[in-house]
């Protein structure tokens, strides 16, 4: 069998036929050639057009086949297109100036899903920077053929990039049908998710529901004005991380204090203990909370705060769950920890909003409980830690697309991965 019967079976265009295939040192080129009776398009409004001229011989890339990287060697024609003047012409499997086929961009991004960058650059004897060409190739598509029609809840989010020195704003689509990123944009000012909002439109956006978020002010803002029909919710996931952040802070500044005054270091190796769940301790972790327990720390009063709040989302009434609320808030304030009486004072002035979650918790049930926010956000997070490769925004922001946006794939005759 030759090379031309596989390529004629898998990769066949109308207007192109095949001609020899033979080796060049390490690699196989195959020769490509105009049929004879077809005419040449011009790239520029897809027209047929008479041959201008031909030039220089074009190398490129398919995928590779048995460890040989494989080319195409074609002599693009120039047309006279009646209304564009002389023009490249159009070629099935590539565009523009680009050297990688449509096919072999789709395959390496298809391999970008599952392996690093690096990774699938090296398995394929390549380099990153073609893996970001490839897999920008296909998030371009994907962006310009999703469908936005059907989006009425979102979430806002932000992660920390580049050693939490920036940050990046993701908005989500939330829908219990559909989760996926939807937007990115650098820095959380009103700015970002105004420029959101101007991306999505006015239409869509009065057509929203439900936009969860966190309590950052800009956001609450920007939200309240574009959103208008929208219900705000607290996130879950938002509260806990903001009471996290509180117990941390008690955590630190105690073991320094136990450390100045020649105490024993109980909390030592103590942080997690103290923010992660009950449920996903590690055994030596949990006989640590423990021990730990046992003492009267503010670290130990403050994390008993947090246990206590927990209760909260167990509420079916937005009521009483009120009422729960404003008794833990006085609790807290009375406890004498700042950091977590700054995270009371915070709630009470959002307490409608934290209420809301009551209220959209039937309709977003399974967002909210599954925590469909805090695992895209978790994505979010490993996508751009591996930081080399990412350093340009651009890098990290079609990565976060490929990776979570959910997006459509230009379409394949044959399928190759
Ligand atoms: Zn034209």
């Amino acid at each position: 069998m030759q090379l031309k019967t596989i390529l004629n079976r898998c990769h066949k265009f109308k207007s192109f036929v095949y001609d020899q295939a033979r080796f060049v040192g390490e690699a196989i080129e195959v020769t490509v050639l105009p049929r004879a009776n077809a005419k040449a398009m011009c790239s520029h409004c897809a027209e047929p057009a008479p041959v201008y001229d031909h030039l220089a011989e074009r190398r490129f890339e398919f995928i590779p086949i048995w460890g040989y990287r494989v080319f195409f060697l074609y002599r693009m024609r120039r047309v006279d297109c009646r209304d564009c003047g002389v023009k490249v012409e159009r070629v099935p499997w590539a565009r523009g100036k680009r050297e990688l086929t449509d096919t072999y961009q789709q395959f390496l991004a298809h391999w970008a899903e599952k392996l690093s960058w690096l990774e699938v650059a090296r398995s394929f004897r390549t380099s990153w920077e073609k893996v970001f060409q490839a897999v920008e190739f296909v998030v371009q598509w994907g962006l310009e053929h999703r469908d936005l029609s059907q989006v009425t809840a979102l979430g806002v989010d932000e992660i920390a990039w580049r050693h939490g020195h920036n940050y990046l704003t993701l908005v989500d689509q939330i829908d219990a049908d559909n989760t996926r990123l939807l937007w990115i944009g650098k820095d959380r000012t009103m700015k970002t998710l105004l420029r959101f909002f101007h991306f999505f439109g006015e239409q869509r956006s009065l057509k929203l529901q439900y936009v969860c978020s966190d309590m950052w002010k800009p956001y609450l803002k920007v939200i309240k004005k574009k959103a208008a029909n929208a219900l705000n919710i607290l996130d879950r996931f938002h509260i806990v991380a903001k009471l996290n952040k509180a117990i941390d802070e008690v955590r630190a500044g105690e073991h320094r204090q136990l450390q100045k005054d020649g105490y024993e270091p109980v909390l030592k190796n103590s942080r997690w203990c103290l923010l992660k769940r009950k449920e996903n301790l590690t055994e030596k972790q949990e006989a640590k909370l423990k021990d730990l327990l046992q003492y009267n720390l503010k670290s130990v009063r403050a994390y008993l705060l947090k246990e206590d709040f927990d209760g909260f989302w167990g509420y079916v009434s937005a009521a009483w769950a009120g009422k729960f609320l404003d008794r833990w808030c006085t609790r807290v304030m009375r406890s004498k920890i700042e950091p977590m009486k700054k995270v009371a004072k915070t709630m009470r002035a959002h307490k409608p909003l934290i209420l809301n979650w009551f209220k959209a918790k039937k309709a977003l049930s399974k967002a909210l409980s599954s925590g469909v926010v805090e695992g895209l956000n978790n994505k979010a997070k490993v996508t751009t830690r591996n930081s080399y490769g990412f350093r340009t925004y651009r890098g990290a922001e079609i990565a976060l697309y490929h990776a979570l946006g959910n997006l459509p794939k230009p379409p394949m005759a044959h399928r190759f991965c």
